[in-house]
């Protein structure tokens, strides 16, 4: 069987202990391949080869490495369905979804590509008689990134296209539960010509993450994936003194507001709630309604369209959303909705124990819809990232707002109405890094930046857009004199500006 190595210096390597984990079709629950577990000594290889690539790369031009940038984003239109065809067999999405998130990655290269402009510093002259200052940001030297299982090309692009282009060296480790995209990635950016070494993958899972997070070398880490093991890259990565942003889990809201068209809302929520099998970090998994009406309105609707939800393997083009990642998660989301019946949430819609005829062996699990939720529930604390939306209804805009605000992530958040007034009362007031107006899944396109609020983001940055930028590189401000009026003798005062 197909053994997915590490990638280093430009050359496929396996680890060292030569341990590895299966990888599974989601849609048949057979194994696909097998992964690379990586230990430190696979990281420190890794790490030496990003130390020996990154004076070279940091001191090629900006024009020099954008050009590599747009050769990278050609090979990328070209190879994106092959790409969608991978994450498919691996994640299980759709083919559709999937070419929807390499297209999402790819407007993060096109950013990337006019690193020349985004590092252009400033400069002033005659700061002080014959003084001239100028400031730049330069890179960090070596930067990490380690990524989540749910969007496997979207969420590394996030990172490296830019980390690069600043002129960084990267190492990304990516999930063990779907790797083949990465290397995939890797290959088109070794054709469009980016040095060995200044880009390498290390696969594996905990072991892989803490040896970055240990070594000495490595400068910065993005990481994306759970709120627990953000908490802990976080924190761990901090203290040992490297520049951290760790993006993690969500429970995005939606309002839907009395004066909103129930049925735009409804053809909204779904495709919010219920695409990619919930499997996103900005999914919507609860609904708002506010006021009792809207409410029975939303629901009627909502259980109609939740019924005729298609759930298929990526192959069925008719399919709206696949199975889940694994059968272990696919227990999980059973178990919670269970737990949701008997903490008294009225379930509208059941998903459990679909039977898909051919994919036996699949992780799949129909679309479940929740009504009558409330905010000491399980299900509505916890991130299920699986198919089931809960309806939390309010009595005003007000409740709603401190719903929302109550939880404690803020990644993503949307209201749908007709009232200028409202949308901007609650674009002002909600406590998300993300917020939708009409919109249910508000992410921000490339030259912008993603980041939640609370605990979904720890750190200052968000990622990627002008965030990502300032994320990977450091300012200097250089102050400059040529003396051209002779010794005036030392000065041991401050320097100031003369009045
Ligand atoms: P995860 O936290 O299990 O894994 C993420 C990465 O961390 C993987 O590379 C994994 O190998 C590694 N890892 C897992 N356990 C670890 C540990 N104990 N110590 C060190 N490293 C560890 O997340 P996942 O299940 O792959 O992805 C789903 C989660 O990611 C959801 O919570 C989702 O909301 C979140 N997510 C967030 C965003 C965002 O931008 N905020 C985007 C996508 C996904």
């Amino acid at each position: 069987m197909r053994t997915i190595h590490n990638i280093i210096n430009g050359q496929e390597v396996a680890v060292g202990s030569r341990r590895t984990a299966p990888i599974m079709n989601p849609a048949t629950g057979e194994q696909v391949a097998s992964v690379g577990l990586s230990g430190a000594e696979d990281i420190a290889a890794a790490v030496a080869a990003a130390v020996a690539a990154y004076p070279q790369w940091a001191a090629t031009p900006p024009l020099n490495r954008a050009r590599a940038m747009f050769r990278f984003k050609e090979l990328l239109d070209a190879n994106a369905e092959s790409l969608a065809r991978t994450i498919a067999t691996e994640h299980g999405k759709t083919h559709a979804d999937a070419l929807g998130e390499v297209t999402r990655g790819i407007e993060v290269v096109e950013f990337a590509c006019g690193i020349p402009h985004l590092l252009k510093g400033s400069f002033t002259r005659n700061v002080s008689s014959g003084i001239d200052a100028y400031s730049d940001r330069q890179p960090l030297g070596v930067v990490a990134g380690i990524t989540p299982f749910n969007f496997p090309a979207m969420v590394p692009l996030w990172m490296f296209p830019v980390a690069l282009a600043c002129g960084n060296s990267f190492i990304l480790k990516p999930s063990e539960k779907d790797p083949s995209t990465a290397n995939q990635l890797h290959a088109l950016a070794a054709d469009a010509g980016f040095p060995d070494g200044v880009f390498n993958i290390v696969h594996g899972a905990r072991e892989a993450v803490d040896a970055l997070m240990a070594h000495p070398d490595v400068r910065a880490i993005s990481f994306v994936g759970s709120t627990p093991v953000a908490r802990h890259v976080y924190a761990t990565a901090a203290a040992n003194g490297k520049r951290v942003q760790a993006l993690a889990g969500a429970k995005n809201h939606l309002l839907v507001m009395p004066d909103a068209d129930i049925e735009l809302a409804a053809d909204a929520l779904v495709g919010a709630g219920y695409g990619s099998a919930g499997e996103r970090c900005m999914a919507v998994s609860v609904a708002v309604p506010v006021g009792p009406e809207t409410a029975d309105n939303l629901v009627a609707a909502l259980k109609l369209r939740v019924q005729a939800l298609k759930v298929g393997p990526a192959s069925d083009p008719s399919a709206d959303m696949g199975p889940l990642i694994t059968a272990a998660h696919r227990d999980r989301v059973t178990d919670l909705i269970g737990k949701g019946v008997e903490e008294g949430a009225e379930l509208v819609v059941d998903g459990r124990g679909i039977a898909m005829q051919g994919f036996e062996g699949g992780y799949f699990l129909g679309g479940t819809l929740f009504d009558r939720v409330t905010a000491d529930m399980t299900i509505y604390r916890e991130e299920i990232f699986g198919p089931v939306l809960s309806v939390v209804r309010a009595n005003g805009f007000d409740d709603a707002v401190e719903l929302v605000n109550g939880h404690e992530t803020g990644n993503g958040t949307a209201i749908f109405t007709r009232d200028g007034e409202s949308a901007r009362h609650f674009a002002d007031r909600i406590e998300a890094g993300m917020v939708g107006i009409n919109v249910p899944i508000p992410v921000p396109v490339a030259y912008h930046s993603f980041g939640g609020w609370k605990t979904s983001l720890f750190g200052d940055h968000g990622i990627y857009g002008p965030e990502g930028v300032h994320f990977y590189t450091r300012l200097k401000t250089v102050t400059t004199r040529w003396p051209s009026g002779g010794r005036t003798g030392p000065e041991f005062s401050f320097p100031t500006l003369d009045r």
